[in-house]
This record gives C-alpha cells, sequence and structure tokens, in this order.
C-alpha cells in the first residue's frame, strides 16, 4: 500500500529562503502560484513577451517576468505550461538551473518518456495535484486541500523529499492527503486511466449506448437523457460511496439488471482490450505516436476532434440543455466536471 503524508509530515522550513519560479499561469499555474504566495512562500512567475495570462498574473498581485529570468531568480522551478510545450520551455531555461535547484512537475510524461534530461545535479521532483488548478485553488482558500501525488525522480542534494512535502503543504495537498508514487507510476496510470476509464471509455460507452436506442427507434432526447445526463447522477453516487453507495441508491431492478447485463457489455474483450492499451503505455506505443502527431501539427487529433464535435449527440445535447434552467445557473458543482 502507498504510504499517505499530511500536514504534521511536513516541514515549511525546507522552503525557507527559496524562491519558486512558477512556468505558466494557466489551470495549475494559477493556483500554485498564489497558494504558494498565501502560504509566505516567494513567487515569481514566467511567461513569455505578449502571453495573454501576463494580466491576470499581475492583477493577482504576483511578479511576473520571462521564463528565463524567472528560472534565474529561482531555486525551484515549478514547470506548468502544457506537456507538449515543456521540452522546448526547458531548452530556454536549462542554463539558468544550477546544481542544486529543482526542476518540478506536474505530471510525469516528459521525464519518464525521456523528452527532458535534465542535467546532473539539478533535484526533479512532482507535486501532483489529483484535481484541475480551480480546484487546488478554492479548496486551499476554503481552508481544505486537494489530495495530491509525490514523487522524486533524483534527489542529488539529500533534500528533494523534504523540499516536494514542503511545496505539496504551501498549496494544500497535505491538508487532505499526498500519496507517494513514482514517475513512471504516476504518467502510466494517468495515460491508461484516462484512455480506457476516464475519457475514452467513457466516451464510447455513452455513444454506444446512444447509437443503440436512436438505431433501434427511440427518440434522441430519450437516449441523451439514459445514456449521457444520467450519467453525473451516477458518477456523483459512486464518488460519493463507492460502488457500494450507487447500488444501494439505485432501485433494486437497476441493480439486479446492472449486475446480471454490465459484464456482458464490458466483457472479456474489454479486458483484452485494456491490456493492449497498457501495453501501449508502457512501451512508449503511445508516447511516440503523440509525439509525432504534435510534430505534425496534429493531423489525425484534429480530424478525430471535428469527427466528436459533429456526433450527433452533441447537436441534441446542446439542444436540451438549452432548454433546462440548470445548465444555466452558475451551479458550484458545474465547474468540477472538467477534467485536466
Ligand atoms: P495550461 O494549458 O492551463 O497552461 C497554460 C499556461 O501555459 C498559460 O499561462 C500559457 O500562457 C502557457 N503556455 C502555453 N503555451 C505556451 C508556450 N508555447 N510557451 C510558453 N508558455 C505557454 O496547463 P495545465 O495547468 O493544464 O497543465 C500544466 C501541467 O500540469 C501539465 O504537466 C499537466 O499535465 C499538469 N496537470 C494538469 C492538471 C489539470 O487539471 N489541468 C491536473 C494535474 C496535472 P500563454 O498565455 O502565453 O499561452
Ligand atoms: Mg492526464
Ligand atoms: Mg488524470
Amino acid at each position: 500500500n502507498a504510504t499517505i503524508y499530511d500536514d504534521d509530515d511536513a516541514d515549511s522550513t525546507a522552503l525557507d529562503g527559496k524562491t519558486v519560479a512558477v512556468m505558466g499561469y494557466g489551470s495549475q499555474g494559477h493556483a500554485h502560484a498564489q497558494n504558494l504566495d498565501d502560504s509566505g512562500v516567494d513567487v515569481v512567475v514566467g511567461l513569455r513577451e505578449g502571453s495573454s495570462s501576463r494580466d491576470a498574473a499581475r492583477e493577482d498581485g504576483l511578479d511576473v517576468t520571462t521564463p528565463v529570468d524567472a528560472a534565474a531568480q529561482a531555486d525551484i522551478v515549478s514547470v506548468l505550461v502544457p506537456d507538449t510545450v515543456q521540452p522546448d520551455l526547458y531548452e530556454q531555461i536549462r542554463g539558468e538551473l544550477d546544481e542544486g535547484d529543482t526542476l518540478q512537475f506536474a505530471h510525469g510524461f516528459n521525464i519518464h518518456f525521456g523528452q527532458i534530461e535534465p542535467d546532473e545535479g539539478v533535484d526533479v521532483t512532482m507535486i501532483a495535484p489529483k484535481g484541475p488548478g480551480h480546484i487546488v485553488r478554492r479548496d486551499y482558500e476554503r481552508g481544505e486541500g486537494t489530495p495530491g501525488l509525490l514523487a522524486v525522480y533524483r534527489d542529488s542534494t539529500g533534500e528533494a523529499w523534504d523540499e516536494a512535502l514542503a511545496y505539496g503543504q504551501a498549496i494544500g495537498c497535505t491538508r487532505a492527503g499526498v500519496i507517494e508514487t513514482s514517475f513512471r507510476e504516476e504518467t502510466e496510470t494517468d495515460l491508461f486511466g484516462e484512455q480506457a476509464v476516464l475519457c475514452g471509455g467513457v466516451t464510447e460507452l455513452i455513444k454506444m449506448g446512444y447509437e443503440t436506442l436512436v438505431d433501434a427507434g427511440y427518440s434522441p432526447e430519450m437516449a441523451y437523457f439514459e445514456c449521457l445526463n444520467e450519467m453525473k447522477l451516477i458518477v456523483d453516487l459512486m464518488y460519493e460511496g463507492g460502488l457500494g453507495g450507487m447500488w444501494d441508491s439505485v432501485s433494486d431492478t437497476a441493480e439486479f439488471g446492472g449486475l446480471t447485463r454490465g459484464d456482458v457489455v464490458v466483457d472479456d474483450h474489454a479486458r483484452e482490450n485494456m491490456e493492449t492499451v497498457l501495453e501501449q503505455v508502457q512501451q512508449g506505443e503511445f508516447a511516440r505516436e503523440w509525439i509525432t502527431e504534435n510534430q505534425a501539427n496534429r493531423p489525425s487529433y484534429n480530424q478525430l476532434r471535428n469527427a466528436e464535435k459533429n456526433h450527433e449527440i452533441e447537436a441534441v445535447g446542446e439542444r436540451l440543455r438549452g432548454l433546462f434552467a440548470w445548465a444555466e445557473e452558475p451551479d458550484e458543482t458545474a465547474d468540477e466536471t472538467e477534467e485536466e
């Protein structure tokens, strides 16, 4: 079982006298920078000239400069620009990373798959909050915290662990719990989860259910509600009380039907396919495909995105969501549904 650290395990003095450069001011960047600042840590935000996020960071009361300048001032460089941009950014700031400095990530992709190979003497760590940035910020402001992952890839100074845990504390993660992992485990489980279950698996399940009903002559509106809209209600129940909490809340009929038919739909073929997807992640096949795709300016990605946008369920959903007030309410939970 994984070790979980909390506030009592962290020692904030590990950040004493240190400056953190937060690269990027998007989802994670704005949350880390503001939480660190509120925790009394010296922060500087690194953004390219003409960056659209510069004004936002300044309005939030933070020091903003170029990535190279920020890295020059920093003892810890927190890399929070998009993963596909990180190797380029690293080459720009590489000369500013001195022996004993730390390069910190919120996802392991570029280190694990060798897209960034930090020079000797630089510590390499990860604090990865398990939630989008606006939740990391909101939890912190409420005196709560978002759970996070901690990994150390290289510890040249002997201080990498304490420093990373103190950073996790400063952004609020230890208030909830910080789980120890490795760059490899975080990267591979993250990619597998989003491909097989969360983003890829769920959308295919929804579309297939919808198409099956509509092809059989049922109305698109009914199919939308049954296969997409109600997904949230079921997921909320599982989030709160696990699978058992969900089964307890649905009708006995739904429970019996689900328990007898679920594995008819998602059968051993699906398991074999999941194993294939996992192997492609583990062997770096997916990473190579994604890196090549980006180098070629994303031809398949753009095509697949368009096809998904043009699926009939999207038009049906847009019309239905427009009819209902709940979609308009500035509901607190609405923004929580956004995934990475
Ligand atoms: P975002 O897409 O929100 O980052 C946007 C920021 O990066 C902006 O400030 C943008 O500034 C800057 N940026 C974009 N392109 C460039 C570029 N070419 N050069 C310099 N700066 C650029 O990133 P996320 O916060 O989503 O992700 C950051 C890291 O956190 C990633 O490693 C991700 O995997 C990880 N992570 C993300 C989670 C999430 O929920 N979002 C959850 C956990 C981890 P500009 O205005 O100049 O474009
Ligand atoms: Mg991910
Ligand atoms: Mg994820």
